[in-house]
């Protein structure tokens, strides 16, 4: 009877043991899980401020950014922020627009705010008074939207061309040959290639130097431009080299036209301060379809042409 007394009251003691060390791990746990929300509570805390600021932030600036944005002229150049300074500074150096006059548009009633130097105007019309406090901003904010896509149409235009020589760049002679190949190939047009590159060029640098090399680059190619019918082009494929595609011209034509740049390069003595320098170019020949139906051979066989051209002892013409 004892020993099932003093047995039972270890197996309570037992169990009374093991409840108190349960309760004390749940405690432990139910603080650390506090704890861990404070510190959540905190972080949360901490990112609705900072999300709050950048919301300000963008709030404030979205507007101007998006409009600098849109003329993609100096926005990979700048950081958001310097952009936005920049923005700022210069709408602050801005003419105000002009007072806003009422007009009539599509038989609305609107006013009108001149916002292009071209004649552009935005017209608002809207009966609520805070809109039209915020016009002449708007208004502001467009004229300079305006002044930034004609500076990039500018910029687009200029960039078809060679800085030096004037005519079509690499890039663009690619493309417009592309273009030209395809219209004679449905067309069933013929279309001729030709490759010129100025003789002995390295020799003009080296006896005048590079400024006088650059002049004679520029005159060759304003000869060459000369030498062509409107619808033809020519750009300046290398250093010292052009091409010209002639459009719905066989290869007696093709040849023909290009004697006449070679003469025209040849009898020329170029002037340059006071300088005469007198330049030859050779040229090689490729039309279409009589040498080649695909476009990529046309060039490289104009290519070969005027190699044999210069091997053969230059200021010639050559094709196959
Ligand atoms: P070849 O008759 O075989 O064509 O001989 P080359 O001397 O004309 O040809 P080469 O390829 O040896 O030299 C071309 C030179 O053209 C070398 C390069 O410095 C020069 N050049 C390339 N681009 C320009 C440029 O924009 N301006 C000037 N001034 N020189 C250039
Ligand atoms: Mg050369
Ligand atoms: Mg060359």
């Amino acid at each position: 009877m004892l020993f099932i007394v003093v047995s039972l009251f270890f197996l309570v003691l037992f169990l009374i043991i093991i409840f108190c060390l349960y309760r004390k791990k749940k405690n432990k746990l139910q603080e650390k899980k506090i704890a861990l929300t404070e510190k959540l509570d905190k972080l949360r805390q901490e990112e609705n401020k900072i999300s709050s600021k950048i919301n300000q932030f963008e709030n404030k600036t979205s507007q101007l950014f998006t409009f600098y944005d849109t003329t993609r002229l100096i926005s990979s150049l700048f950081g958001k922020e310097k952009l936005v300074t920049a923005f700022i500074n210069k709408l602050n150096s801005l003419e105000d627009v002009e007072e806003a006059s009422l007009s009539e548009l599509n038989g609305v009633n609107c006013h009108k705010f001149p916002v292009g130097s071209e004649g552009e105007n935005l017209y608002i019309s809207t009966r609520s008074f805070n809109l039209l406090l915020l016009a002449p901003m708007f208004a502001k904010l467009l004229s300079v939207c305006f002044e930034r896509i004609k500076l990039y149409a500018r910029l687009q235009e200029l960039s078809i061309h060679d800085y030096l020589t004037g005519i079509y760049n690499r890039r663009y002679f690619d493309q417009r040959l592309d273009e030209e190949f395809k219209r004679a190939k449905n067309l069933k047009h013929n279309l001729s290639f030709l490759m010129l590159d100025i003789d002995d060029f390295k020799k003009i640098n080296d006896t005048y130097g590079h400024l006088v090399g650059d002049a004679v680059l520029k005159r060759c190619a304003a000869l060459i431009s000369e030498s062509i019918r409107e619808i033809d082009f020519a750009g300046r494929i290398g250093g010292e080299e052009f091409g010209m595609i002639l459009l719905d011209t066989d290869k007696a034509g093709a040849i023909m036209v290009s004697e006449r740049i070679c003469s025209r390069i040849s009898q020329e003595k170029i002037r340059v301060f006071d300088e005469n320098i007198g330049v030859t170019g050779s040229v090689g020949v490729a039309t279409y379809p009589s040498n080649t139906i695909y476009m990529d051979l046309l060039a490289e066989i104009a290519d070969k042409a005027l190699f044999r051209a210069k091997a053969s002892g230059k200021d010639r013409v050559c094709w196959f």
